[in-house]
């Protein structure tokens, strides 16, 4: 590993914060928290952190010495000023004349000592920071590092890896205990540039911010030389099946098999998004004969655990020739990995007085042999985390191994990290919205209505699949989503496009489980006089489209056994006719069948079917122009043209958008019509 340091870029640092008030020290320590957080051979999403000893000037204006150290929620990589808040440093230092200290109480002190009383929580790992003398302190969870410490004979290597040059500290679960330790190490010889903590991380210090960062860079360095050397060739492969596999197959089927029964509310589900991540060393790794050993003995670092559990989901190696064997294993590998987790938390719970609310007991990542790794999460950001923590795991235990065996913190104290107090007071308060978990393909997602459904989607928490002919249309209207999205090209008229398109979303997110069938175009002519070939156009896109879409997303759905929902934009036309409109009113009426169809064939697969029934909605297929001219042939406003309803309001988008997401939300209807016109007696339902 090298230095990113550079002279040119600290002063530049320095200058360019000076002229925000920020003193150098700070100003130094946020240029190489940077430089570390954005490594990530030693930091990952949030598993390191910095700090800088320095004076501040607190709001009664007198100047005082404080601990500038990272706060939480702050990503290193990208880390200012505010990410690192100032600290007292006297009241904190006389901490650790305690005994002890509980977590809580720890915390409260914390934010009592904050110069500035909306900063964010400093680190759980302050009083370690606090304890020791020198000016900068860098933390980081480095994955070398890591694949010496992970070792039965942690500390004799590293005593001959180092030399007497770091301390080493036994595994203590990060908070009071750990920092009163690290600082009595320190104590028996303060002449030591840093500290190993045993199966956790590294610290380094010094004087400057470059000392302490070319420290971490060295001691990381002398740990990727060590793993370099009498390196044993791992992981004999396993026998696997010789026929090919497809992601898009596979995924669904572990989506689903993972996926929890909600137990308060009958046919919901506790649904994760995935993450997939291949690569040579992600599949020696998951093709080894022994990963039942090496991949279940724990986690790299005791961070990892709250978001990849404490071991993977391994599952059966598919055979592209039997994915019905496939699935079945799956499962029952998925109700074992439940079990096992049980089992795991009662035992656990019962050592520390019980108390503890059992966490969802699905696995937060699953590998595949001859495929490769899935990250899994809520939702895409938090699948993404996973997958890269797994990741790190791969290459941390892959080198353990090389030199010997892995050999991480054991069970219990990998629950009482991931069953930390703070952590699970952290459990009630995040409300979840409605659709996490979920994801939606909306096609005709370039469109006026097919945008809006994304955002309404996307802001109920889904992640958002944007189907478009025109993949441009796709893309612009991806943007105005938030969370995850992806847009891709879809012609619903041709079978090949649509099942592309659909395999690519399985392959992004691990499946889906709303479809919003939404893509038309409108045709005209009278129905007596019309060529027939404009209304094979018009069935071909307004009908088949439909029913190509909802094979597609069928197929996807029944691989996953997690029901699912088809919705349909069908339009006025569908029950009331409108002169001249047979061409685009026949296909709708046709598709306003196909959904009561699929409601009844699916309804046992738990999937429901519905339809939205819109009108005079402003979009590609009643456009500005066509609408200022229909109100001049009548003599009407633009506006009461639009709002020539018996509510004489103007239906929007965003209001089809609304209709097609409660229909989402409600788990008891099926073969609904939802009507969104703002009132029209002639073409209500009966
Ligand atoms: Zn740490």
């Amino acid at each position: 590993m090298k230095s990113a340091w550079s002279e040119r870029d600290a002063r530049d640092a320095a200058g360019r914060y000076a002229g925000h008030g920020i003193g150098e020290d700070l100003a130094l320590r946020v240029y190489t928290t940077r430089l570390l957080g954005r490594d990530p051979d030693l930091v990952l999403h949030g598993g390191g952190n910095t700090s800088v000893k320095t004076r501040a000037r607190d709001l009664m204006g007198e100047e005082v010495d404080v601990l500038c150290v990272k706060g939480s929620g702050w990503d290193m990589a990208t880390i200012e000023p505010p990410g690192l808040p100032a600290v007292r440093h006297a009241p904190l230092r006389t901490l650790r004349a305690r005994a002890t200290l509980s977590d809580e109480d720890l915390v409260k002190l914390q934010r009592a000592n904050l110069i500035n009383p909306t900063s964010p929580n400093p680190s759980v790992e302050t009083l370690l920071h606090a304890f020791l003398p020198h000016k900068f302190v860098d933390h980081t969870h480095s994955t070398a590092v890591l694949g010496i410490v992970d070792q039965p004979n942690s500390r004799e290597l590293c005593e001959d890896l180092y030399d007497g040059r770091m301390g080493f500290v036994r595994y203590i679960m990060p908070g009071f205990g750990l920092a009163r330790e690290a600082a009595d190490v320190f104590d028996q010889n303060t002449k030591v540039e840093g500290l190993i903590l045993d199966k956790h991380g590294i610290f380094t210090f010094g004087e400057s911010a470059r000392e302490a960062y070319e420290r971490m860079i060295e001691m990381v360095t002398l740990a990727e030389e060590r793993l370099r050397k009498n390196r044993k060739a791992v992981f004999a492969t396993a026998q696997l099946p010789q026929s090919a596999v497809a992601l898009a197959d596979i995924a669904p089927i572990l989506r689903g098999a993972v996926a929890l029964r909600d137990e308060q509310i009958e046919g919901a589900w506790k649904r994760l998004v995935l993450e997939f991540r291949t690569s040579d060393a992600i599949l020696n790794f998951v093709n080894g004969a022994e990963v039942g050993r090496y991949s279940q003995a724990g986690v790299i670092t005791p961070d990892h655990t709250i978001r990849t559990k404490d071991w993977p989901l391994v599952a059966p190696a598919p055979d592209g020739s039997r994915l019905d064997a496939f699935r079945t294993a799956a499962r029952e590998a998925a109700a074992q990995f439940v079990a096992r987790y049980e089992d795991y938390f009662r035992r656990n719970n019962a050592r520390v007085g019980g108390g503890k609310t059992m966490l969802d007991p699905a696995p937060q990542v699953i590998l595949v042999p001859g495929l490769g790794l899935f990250g899994l999460g809520r939702s895409k950001k938090d699948a993404r985390i996973a997958a890269d923590l797994a990741e790190a795991a791969v290459a941390g235990i892959t080198d353990a191994e090389a030199i010997g065996r892995f050999s991480p913190i054991g069970e219990e104290d990998m629950f009482d990290c991931e069953y930390w107090s703070l952590e699970q007071a952290k459990l009630g308060a995040a409300k979840e919205p409605p659709l996490a978990g979920q994801i939606a393909a909306i096609t005709g997602a370039g469109g006026a209505i097919g945008a809006a459904t994304a955002r309404a989607f996307a802001t109920a928490g889904a992640a958002v699949a944007l189907l478009d002919r025109d993949l441009a249309a796709a893309e612009k209207a991806a943007k105005s989503v938030s969370g995850a999205s992806i847009a891709l090209g879809c012609d619903v008229t041709d079978l090949a496009s649509v099942t592309a398109a659909f395999n690519r979303v399985a392959e992004t997110f691990g499946g889906f489980d709303i479809l919003v069938s939404n893509a038309g175009a409108a045709w005209q002519g009278r129905i007596g006089e019309v060529d027939e070939a404009v209304l094979r156009a018009s069935f071909e896109l307004n009908f088949y489209g439909h029913q190509r879409a909802a094979q597609a997303a069928v197929r996807i759905m029944r691989a996953q056994g997690t029901g699912g929902c088809l919705l349909f934009n069908t339009s006025k036309q569908a029950i009331n006719p409108g002169p001249d409109f047979g061409p685009y009113g026949l296909p709708k009426a046709a598709t306003l069948f196909l959904m009561r169809q699929y409601a009844l064939d699916y309804g046992a697969d738990g999937i429901r079917t519905n339809a939205v029934n819109a009108d005079r909605i402003r979009s590609g297929l009643l456009t500005d122009d066509f609408i200022r001219e229909r109100a001049r042939a009548r003599g009407v406003s633009e506006k009461n043209y639009m709002s020539g309803n018996l509510l004489a309001r103007e239906v929007t988008a965003d209001d089809v958008a609304q209709a097609f997401l409660a229909q989402a939300l409600a788990l008891k209807t099926t073969a609904d019509v939802t009507t969104v016109d703002g009132g029209n007696i002639a073409a209500a339902l009966r």
